[in-house]
């Protein structure tokens, strides 16, 4: 008898799960990558018990069609690449048609969602991969996804969860975040009912910097911004007096996409130099925009990791962008003049 046989769809959507949700917060990034990608301009997010018990995100978006429903959790099917050159030049958060497929094998969820272009909605309903309900429901523009009992079959992750109280700073950080890369959207973040994030969605990205890292820290920003033949970046950096030990208050965007890279974080360093005392790290927003074909975002599930042509040529950019305006500085903090 043969050895070798294919998995079932059911548990290769589990183990691709392994990869994309580590934790609750990876499916409170996924539903909000979702989110903006459906060109949402709010996105209200409610965690219970830091997510563990529940999480809820409501968004005014494209919705999705009656008939994509069963589809959009199907493994690698996405609304938004078609072919390989689309590969190369993504201009989305999602592309890799796994988030739902894979959330929704190892929890319940809950989709309420509608399109503008349909007289009525629709109400989803998957548990562990398997299609419990799928009616019509009131239309209401936009898409409502519940995901409660995450890790239920997967009892080896569940285990390895952190304290409440480390997984929902794990998800104020993601939310933060994406709140940093879209300053045009107003998100509100609430756990148990309580209150921890809102902006306000207006495009005003020293705005955004105020509501998650407070007025005063705002204030002592400076904006900045830089350019050559491919890159062009921009964004606040904080005063050299304005640090924190850890360096998890610098944000690399990429194209609208949050990103982790060691040698841009050791550029934005360099332009402070000798400023920065050791083991103190600025407040810093970087946001990056580059033609998509320099950046190859293929590189792992999550997507936070990413490639880059010409990285040595865009850390020089950001040193000395960063360095110009540290120069430049008087130290008049007119950076929330205009708020
Ligand atoms: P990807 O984002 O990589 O395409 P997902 O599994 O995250 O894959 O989502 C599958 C599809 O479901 C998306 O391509 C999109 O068409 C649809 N979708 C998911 N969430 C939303 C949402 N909040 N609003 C509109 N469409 C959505
Ligand atoms: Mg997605």
């Amino acid at each position: 008898m043969a050895k070798i046989h294919e998995l079932s769809t059911i548990l290769a959507d589990q183990i691709a799960a392994g990869e994309v949700v580590e934790r609750p917060a990876s499916v409170v990034k996924e539903l909000v990558e979702n989110a903006i990608d459906a060109k949402s301009t709010q996105i209200d997010i409610y965690v219970k018990d830091a997510g563990v018990k529940e999480i809820t995100v409501i968004d005014n978006g494209e919705g999705i069609l009656q008939e994509d429903v069963a589809l959009a959790f199907f493994r690698h099917a996405t609304s938004k690449i078609t072919d390989r050159n689309d590969l190369f030049q993504v201009k989305t958060l999602g592309f890799r048609g796994e988030a739902l497929p894979s959330i929704a094998s190892i929890a319940d969820v809950k989709v309420e969602t509608a399109n503008i272009a349909e007289t009525e909605g629709t109400f989803y309903h998957v548990r562990g991969g398997k299609t419990q309900t799928k009616r019509p429901a009131a239309k209401r523009v936009g898409t409502k996804i519940t995901v409660t009992d995450l890790f239920y079959n997967t009892p080896a992750r569940l285990k390895y969860l952190s304290s409440l109280q480390t997984e929902l700073a794990a998800i104020s950080d993601i939310v933060d975040r994406l709140a940093l890369s879209h300053e045009q959207i107003a998100f509100s973040l609430y756990n148990n009912e309580r209150r921890l994030l809102q902006t306000a969605g207006n495009g005003k990205l020293q705005q955004t910097i105020s509501a998650i890292y407070g007025i005063q820290n705002a204030r002592q920003m400076l904006e900045f911004s830089g350019q050559d033949s491919d890159f062009s970046v921009k964004g606040y950096i904080s005063l050299p007096k304005l640090t924190r030990a850890s360096r998890n208050y610098i944000s690399l965007l990429v194209n609208g996409r949050y990103i982790k890279n060691n040698q841009l974080l050791k550029a934005v360093l360099k332009g402070y130099g000798s400023k920065l005392m050791v083991g103190r790290y600025p407040l810093a927003v970087i946001d990056i925009k580059l033609d998509p074909l320099l950046v190859d975002v293929n590189v792992h599930p999550t997507k936070q990791e990413v490639r880059i042509s010409k990285e040595e040529q865009l850390c020089e950019l950001v040193t000395q962008a960063l360095k110009e305006r540290l120069g430049q500085e008087n130290l008049i903090p007119n950076a929330l003049q205009n708020m």
